[in-house]
């Protein structure tokens, strides 16, 4: 089975451990251990960068624009200039 949290695969209940303990848990048949289960890994901060619009800038009015509102820019003010990518 896998483990859909974190889509490790190859995972298995672990029947040993929960004869043992009365809980049951994961085991990583190809690990040969636990399932350490890394969905709770710290998400990578987003960084966003701005840019600096050439087609603005060629008109005189420097302008730095969010990376991500940069496509939607572009089609807004210079709609003439097609796709930027
Ligand atoms: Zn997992
Ligand atoms: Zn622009």
């Amino acid at each position: 089975m896998d483990c859909n949290a974190c889509g490790e695969t190859d995972l298995k209940w672990d029947q040993q451990w929960f004869e043992n303990t009365g809980k049951w848990r994961l085991w990583s048949i190809q690990k040969e251990q636990p399932h350490s289960c890394n969905n709770n890994k710290p998400k990578e901060e987003k960084i966003i960068r701005t840019l600096s619009c050439p087609k603005c800038n060629a008109l005189g009015k420097a302008k730095y624009i969010r990376a991500d509102k940069f496509q939607e820019h572009i089609r807004k003010e210079h709609i003439d200039w097609g796709d930027y990518t």
